[in-house]
């Protein structure tokens, strides 16, 4: 195995996700190329940015800095129009213990009981950062809104998939909206936040690696 890109995460299934976006969309790469931060045995740093931006770039630094090879991270979470923004960067702690899933979801379905669906407006958000050894960065942003659902729905995707209802929706779709939970990787992928951000941040890796 040749490392030639780590990616900035200890979650199997991001893995996955970043893995399926990137290779193909980088020339000459090999998704077995491509390994991740618990591969490398690299410990997660501190996540102390207040924006998806600080975050992603503070993972990639780290992750450059101990592998010497480029590093590409990505951070994410749920805006909820009627929260100002939260859960925001507090995403995946939001009920308190890091990467509780269900316990966040419930929290903010509690939270959000007495809202109507005309208020119920929201977006997952991703921030993808490139860092090479050499102290090259670049940061690209995407988005994808929706509305949030009042029961969970589906077995795909993880943390706050099965609440998020895409605006954009696969043409199968019927009248019952489908939630992120209920594409599949592949549907959820061509309209997510971090397939967006991850494309445009594409070319970018593909120059990286092809400078060496
Ligand atoms: P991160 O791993 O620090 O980027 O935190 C991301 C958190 O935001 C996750 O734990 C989820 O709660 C939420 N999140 C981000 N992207 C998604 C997604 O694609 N689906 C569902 N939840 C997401």
């Amino acid at each position: 195995m040749t490392v030639r890109l780590v990616l900035a995460t200890h979650n199997r299934h991001k893995l996955g996700e970043l893995r399926a976006i990137l290779a193909p969309l980088v020339p000459g790469l090999d998704p077995a190329d491509v390994v991740s931060a618990a591969d490398v045995g690299a410990p997660p740093p501190v996540e102390d940015g207040v924006t998806f931006a600080e975050n992603a770039l503070i993972k990639a630094r780290a992750l450059a800095a101990a592998t010497g090879a480029p590093a590409v991270a990505d951070d994410s979470g749920l805006a909820v129009d009627v929260l100002g923004g939260a859960p925001g960067v507090f995403s995946a702690r939001w009920a308190g213990r890091h990467g509780d899933d269900v316990a966040n979801l419930e929290l903010l379905l509690a939270q959000l009981a007495d809202v109507p669906e005309v208020h119920r407006a929201a977006g997952f958000v991703c921030a993808a950062a490139l860092v090479t050894p050499g102290g090259h960065e670049h940061v690209e942003i995407g988005h994808m809104r929706g509305v949030l659902a009042t029961a969970p729905r589906g077995s795909h995707g993880f943390g706050y998939d099965p609440i998020l209802v895409p605006d954009a929706q696969p043409t199968r779709a019927g009248e019952q909206r489908l939630t992120s939970a209920e594409l599949t990787p592949e549907e959820k992928n061509a309209v997510s936040h971090r397939g967006a951000a991850m494309r445009a941040l594409a070319p970018h890796v593909a120059a990286a690696l092809g400078a060496g």
